[in-house]
């Protein structure tokens, strides 16, 4: 994480307004608890400053995507239970069962190795079952599920504490496929009278208490990404971004910005470039599309995004406004993340996710 003398942008993590998304989370789903998930690094926000504010707000549950993300979250949320959504992976069973890392059985194959590490252990161990409810990603075949429910010795050397699976269509309110998962889920669950579920990710939390079983599991709204289709977004930003210039100047018409002089002025142009690309979660396909703002005034880009810088159309403003070392909006209340992730034609997760380390970061 650079200084913030000399940074190329400002990326600010309103930690207030993630303890406040989680606290509504909880008010929506309650009496149902919610569980975090800061699988990629708190999704790019920074796990070692996330976990700590979830589990002080009051989260007992987090979900990452690998053993290691696993390993290292343990030392931020000491006493918190801690799932692995990705499954394990032969030769983690050790580093898992000594850590008291969870991970979720994704297969039959998978259960069977965990009960071995159990066996030889000489006791039970914890794990999540996931069954695949429709998404075919990870999970448990339906028959994969019958099996294991019928297996009586397989079930006795698992501690079980929840089945799980995942919303394909959470965020989509009126797709079909939330309520097929939703039966499939039934119908999987009856094979394990009285394990708890767990099953509504952010979207399904939205979709009502028939969703909620008796564990939400949600990343994206605790980070201030818009949850549903079905209202507009009720959290709270948390990711505010400001880039800096680091030049401007004049172009005549007919001048070619940019690589393969992808743009061409038809007239005088006045230009700033500022300090951040596709390096720094700002994809290319912003290339042509996508703004940043000045005191709410769009500043278009144009020409193709570089590694490292971007190019704006400041034509909009006075003349001498901007100038080295001034900061225009990327992300904040003039271009929400879902706005910009709209513009590279991609989602709130993969811009997040990519913001990389380049920026000056302000957790307040
Ligand atoms: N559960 C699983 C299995 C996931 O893969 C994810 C995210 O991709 C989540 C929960 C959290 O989803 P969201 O960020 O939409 O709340």
């Amino acid at each position: 994480i650079l200084s913030r003398d000399g940074a190329p942008g400002y990326l600010s993590i309103d930690l207030d307004a993630l303890r406040q998304n989680y606290r509504y989370l909880c008010a929506r789903t309650a009496p149902v608890p919610v569980a975090a998930v800061v699988k990629a690094n708190a999704y790019g926000l920074d796990v070692a400053r996330v976990a700590p504010v979830l589990r002080d707000a009051g989260c007992r549950d987090f979900f990452v995507a690998h053993v290691g993300e696993a390993h290292r979250l343990r030392q931020f949320v000491d006493g918190a239970r801690i799932f692995v959504l990705n499954g394990l992976q032969p030769g983690a069973e050790d580093g898992c069962a000594d850590a008291g890392i969870v991970p979720v059985l994704n297969s039959l194959e998978q259960a069977r190795n965990w009960t071995q590490t159990a066996a030889m252990r000489g006791r039970r161990l914890p794990a999540v079952l996931q069954v695949d409810t429709g998404m075919s990603r990870l999970g448990l075949p339906p028959e994969e599920a019958s099996a294991l429910a019928a297996d009586g010795t397989l079930r006795d050397r698992l501690e079980l504490l929840f089945l799980m699976s995942h919303l394909a269509s959470g965020d989509a309110s009126e797709d079909v496929q939330n309520s097929d998962q939703l039966a499939a889920m039934k119908q999987a669950s009856a094979l394990f009278p009285s394990l708890p579920v767990c099953f509504a990710n952010s979207g399904g939390v939205f979709l009502g208490a028939g969703f909620h079983g008796d564990l939400a599991r949600s990343g994206i709204a605790l980070y201030g990404g818009m949850p549903t289709d079905a209202i507009d977004n009720p959290m709270k930003p948390v990711v505010r971004l400001d880039v800096r210039v680091i030049q401007t100047r004049t172009v005549p018409a007919g001048a070619r910005i940019g690589y393969g002089g992808a743009h061409v002025t038809t007239a005088e142009t006045r230009l700033a470039t500022i300090a951040a690309g596709y390096a720094d979660g700002l994809p290319r396909s912003l290339g042509h599309r996508g703004a940043a703002f000045f005191d709410g005034v769009r500043l278009p880009i144009v020409g193709r995004v570089s590694m490292d810088s971007i190019t704006l159309d400041i034509g909009a403003l006075p003349a001498g406004t901007l100038k080295l070392g001034s900061l225009v909006e990327l992300i904040g209340p003039h271009q929400t993340l879902e706005a910009i992730a709209a513009d590279a034609g991609t989602i709130s997760y993969e811009i997040l996710t990519s913001l990389g380390d380049r920026y000056h970061r302000d957790y307040r």
